[in-house]
């Protein structure tokens, strides 16, 4: 813990590296400095003592004829709880234990819940984990499984996030919610960048779009690519149109982010309306520009197109939250600002299990038969997807 300190990314105060959520100073975000520099590889990082595996996730080209472009999927489903909160949850809670806490409190809009339950259970210490009334059941069945404290707090996202900040008061428990507010599991999340970087054979795609809610991801993926050396890319953050607070700032050329009314969107992982802390998408935004990028907002049915073309065109299955990245990069594709050849890295967030109900949804190839029904029946249903040249 020596090898860092802690700074302000607005006034730049400096704090030595302990529990310690915003600035005392200004209230601005925490970020760490690790002394020697920027971590040029994973090794420099704080080695996460909490694991189940997250991260190493793979980088795959989509598949030729699905997505239009040179389109890359970071397939971050895979983490262990099936997001990539894994990778912020591991460390933050690996440096708290080393600052002595014996438990955590996480506000979530599902992910992050799910991740820190996961990660709190295999540290074998209690879990405090507060989600929106309205969250998608199968985020909150996996929460309750990993044997956490659920509590559903009515309204929206930030009356979470304002009564996790009161528990880890009250507890002395580490907050692990994954806004800015832990500034050791941000940091973890550079490894993102660097990745990436490593599996394009040491260079920088042209963009990266990132589902963004208040945005550590956004920086950790600046971060990682600054950390190389070199190129950083363009970063497209993307929001829902029903809750697009940074978007709309973006849009408006305006310097600050505004805290936005009442989400509306299926995709619960990015819907986070900053009420609060419209700080953090202040500086999202500022990162967002600095990269040459843009904020973009896509709609509910655009987001379940990219679905559809990640499930049945690659064999990926991701949450609305996940598939927004890729709805992202066929918008700005179509509009002709993402130019053709153009390389474009799609930040694939989280699992379709976890927001199931929408697949249920959707229409899908399936018939039933009788136990002693003819293969013809199948084969007949078969060629209506295949057309006639399939079959023998
Ligand atoms: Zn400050």
């Amino acid at each position: 813990m020596t090898t860092m300190m802690l700074s302000c990314v607005d006034c730049r105060a400096e704090y030595t590296a302990t529990l310690r959520y915003a600035c005392e100073e200004c209230g601005g975000i925490l970020e760490v400095v690790h002394a020697g520099g920027p971590p040029s590889d994973a090794a420099a990082l704080v080695a996460p003592e909490v694991t189940l595996g997250e991260g190493g996730t793979p980088l795959l080209r989509a598949r030729a004829g699905s997505a239009e472009g040179a389109i890359w999927i970071k397939d971050e489903t895979r983490n262990p709880s099936g997001s990539f909160k894994d990778r912020l949850v591991s460390a933050a809670l690996t440096t708290a234990l080393g600052f002595g806490s014996k438990g955590l409190v996480c506000a979530s809009s599902g992910n992050a819940g799910a991740s820190a339950a996961a990660y709190a259970a295999r540290a074998g210490i209690p879990a405090v984990i507060l989600v929106p009334e309205q969250t998608p059941a199968e985020k909150m069945a996996q929460i309750a499984a990993y044997g956490a404290l659920l509590v559903r707090v009515a309204g929206h996202y930030s009356n979470s996030y304002a009564m996790a900040l009161a528990v880890a008061e009250e507890t002395g428990f580490v907050n692990v919610t994954t806004t800015f507010i832990n500034p050791y599991g941000t940091d973890a999340l550079r490894l993102v960048g660097h990745e990436i970087h490593a599996q394009l054979g040491e260079t920088a795609p042209d963009w990266v779009i990132v589902p963004t809610g208040s945005g550590p991801l956004v920086k950790g993926v600046v971060q990682g690519f600054a950390d190389r050396g070199g190129r950083t890319p363009k970063i497209v953050a993307v929001q829902a149109e029903g809750c697009a607070p940074i978007v709309k700032a973006f849009d408006e050329g305006a310097a600050e982010v505004q805290p936005w009314g009442e989400p509306k969107t299926i995709a619960s992982g990015i819907s986070d309306p900053l009420i609060g802390y419209a700080r953090d998408g202040t500086y999202t935004l500022r990162l967002v520009r600095e990269s040459g990028g843009r904020a973009i907002a896509v709609s509910d049915d655009e987001i379940i197109q990219a679905m559809k073309v990640l499930a049945a065109g690659n064999g990926i299955f991701a949450e609305p939250t996940g598939a927004s990245s890729l709805a992202a990069a066929q918008k700005l594709m179509a509009r002709g600002e993402i130019r053709p050849g153009e390389r474009v890295v799609c930040m694939v967030t989280g699992h379709g299990f976890k927001q199931f109900a929408i697949y249920r949804q959707m229409p899908v190839h399936e018939i039933r038969v009788e136990a002693d029904a003819p293969a013809t029946v199948i084969t007949g249903a078969l060629r209506e997807i295949t057309g006639p040249g399939a079959l023998h």
